[in-house]
């Protein structure tokens, strides 16, 4: 069972892929929806300043931050992204469980949207679409580079901690949504 955080943003895509592999998900709008049960955690694309202070607001950041330290498989794509960052470059860090330095909105508003294909470590070659995309700057500590497009990391690991800063949800491919319920499995 995979809950989406869904205060904002591109949580439906995930939820339509989620269906096509045939897991069950739920989505997270409110502190009373992460009392129940759920084995891995999905950060959508959207504005993550937004949502991080929908995510205070609510109530939501304290618990989900605790779940996400204790291991809890989670997978932040683009603004998810941002939200696990423990430096943003243009931002203020929101969960800082991850050590991996981000810069926002890193391509420039005009060249923002692109598409390519690129191979992502553990996963093959896949479509990457990115949207006013962030790119990781560095990683540190135990935080592993999966993905790199023209030099600039676009994909990483750290434990139970993956992100994209691409939205593979707006493409027909499934493998990277595969990949994280391996490790949701795991
Ligand atoms: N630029 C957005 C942010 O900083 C991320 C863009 C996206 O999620 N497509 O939150």
């Amino acid at each position: 069972m995979i809950g989406i955080l869904a205060l904002q943003g591109a949580f439906a895509e995930h939820a339509a892929v989620l269906d096509r592999l045939g897991e069950p998900h739920f989505e997270i709008r409110q502190l009373r929806d992460i009392d129940r049960p759920f084995d891995g955690l999905i950060f959508p694309g959207g504005e993550s300043t937004v949502m991080g202070k929908l995510l205070r607001e609510l109530g939501i950041y304290d618990p989900l931050r605790e779940k996400i330290a204790n291991g809890l498989p989670v997978f932040g794509t683009c603004a998810g992204l941002i939200l696990l960052a423990k430096e943003v470059d243009g931002g203020v860090p929101c969960f800082s469980t991850m050590d991996i330095a981000v810069k926002r909105n890193a391509y420039g508003r005009q060249l923002g949207s692109f598409f390519t294909e690129s191979d992502v470590r553990g996963v093959g070659r896949v479509p990457m679409t990115f949207i006013r995309a962030p790119y990781i700057a560095s990683v540190s500590g135990d935080a592993e580079i999966l993905a790199e497009v023209d030099g600039r990391i676009v994909a990483a690991r750290e434990g139970n901690q993956l992100v994209t800063a691409f939205h593979p949800e707006l493409n027909d491919d499934l493998s990277i949504h595969r990949y994280f319920l391996e490790m949701v499995r795991a």
